[in-house]
């Protein structure tokens, strides 16, 4: 059974939990691991932005009430 990576249009063939699944769910989206893993990546990446944003205004809006409190 091969099936074919939606990003890099290469046919790869599943590993047997995954073709289990595909043979469930045909219409799901599948990514070969080489893609599946860059993705990962980037996701992780992001997340690590996300929370390393979140963090300063956490920090300012401590030292504001840390001001206010004076
Ligand atoms: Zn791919």
């Amino acid at each position: 059974m091969k099936v074919i990576c939606i990003l890099c249009d290469q046919a790869f063939k599943p590993d047997k939990r995954t073709e289990k699944k595909l043979r469930k769910h045909p219409h799901k989206i599948q990514l070969c691991p080489d893609c599946y893993q860059r993705i990962t990546h980037q996701v992780i990446e992001r997340q690590k932005k996300k929370g390393g944003a979140s963090l300063p205004q956490t920090l300012s809006q401590t030292e504001t009430n840390l001001h206010s409190n004076d």
